[in-house]
């Protein structure tokens, strides 16, 4: 989905997916997660309907949600949750500069990861 494209629908709850900061594929594209050779072929999704992410998002325009016990941060590694909180609120500062960009979308990712995959290239 482009920056400038309607209409992709959330798989989980079904409503419009309105920009970039709230795709989680986005997110997750930027943070490394997803192959931009694949960008295009993976379901669209709000950032808060994937909670097992979301509740990684350390950001003041994001209302930290509320999870299910099986995702809950406390019964996690404390090291492991503060590296995923710096990185995927990361992420989603990254989304949030991106709006008011025109970069192409190969260069969305934060630098560590463009980096790697230039170097596979
Ligand atoms: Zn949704």
């Amino acid at each position: 989905m482009a920056k400038c494209d309607q209409g992709y629908l959330c798989q989980i709850c079904g409503e419009e997916v309105k920009g970039i900061t709230q795709s989680d594929l986005y997110l997750r594209y930027v943070i490394g997660m997803v192959d931009p050779e694949l960008l295009h072929l993976q379901p669209e999704r709000h950032i808060r309907c994937n909670p097992s992410l979301a509740q990684f998002i350390d950001d003041p325009d994001f209302k930290r949600i509320e999870v299910s016990q099986e995702f809950e941060m406390s019964s996690l590694d404390p090291d492991f949750v503060k590296q995923k909180t710096a990185l995927i609120s990361r992420g989603y500062r990254r989304l949030k500069a991106l709006r008011k960009t025109d970069l192409p979308i190969t260069e969305y990712p934060l630098p560590e990861f463009l980096d790697r995959h230039r170097s596979e290239e």
